[in-house]
């Protein structure tokens, strides 16, 4: 059974033309944030719009999030260990960005390690034009552990085993260049 629902604005009740599998939408009209929850329905959602978005392109929507990680990692043998390196690269909270767009898992792993090893500045500019929002909050977090695995698995070293604790902060969106 296909269920329709008529979404519209939560705070002009204009109606939002939402493409098939898209969550998030600015009011084209008011310039509200909204998200689309299945159990939810419609509820606000703050966008953050980054600087430097060349005029006539879309911008690229992102959940970012903040992040704790304790990890345990084991390797074979002794030589070439990263752990130390590992531990090290850790101690400090990390930004997790994970693609909001449509994209593959290898795209999202490649971008969002990338983006966590060398975050950019986060600076607000003005409301564009986005690519589709795609990706739910509730696939963050699953999505950031492949992305821990991928970090760690790239250390040139024998990881024979990973394990590890993740704790993530409130996601916000940005639209980045
Ligand atoms: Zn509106």
């Amino acid at each position: 059974m296909i269920e329709l629902i008529a979404l519209k604005c939560l705070r002009c009740e204009t109606p939002i033309p939402a493409a098939p599998d898209e969550i998030a939408w600015v009011c084209q009209r008011c310039g509200q944030g909204l998200l689309l929850d299945e159990v939810k329905g419609v509820s606000s959602q703050a966008f953050n719009f980054a600087a430097g978005i060349p005029q006539g392109k879309r911008g690229n929507p992102f959940w970012v999030v903040g992040g704790n990680l304790r990890l345990n990692r084991q390797t074979y043998g002794a030589f070439g260990k990263k752990d130390d390196e590992a531990a090290q690269f850790w101690v400090t909270p990390r930004r997790f960005f994970i693609p909001a767009f449509t994209c593959d898992l290898e795209t999202t792993v490649n971008l969002g390690t990338a983006l966590l090893r060398d975050p950019p500045h986060l600076a607000p500019g003005t409301p564009v034009p986005f690519l589709p929002i795609t990706v739910h909050p509730q696939d963050i977090f699953p999505l950031a552990e492949f992305i821990v695995v991928a970090i760690e698995a790239e250390r040139k070293d024998s990881l024979r085993e990973i394990s590890f604790t993740l704790e993530l902060r409130a996601a916000e969106l940005w639209v980045l260049p």
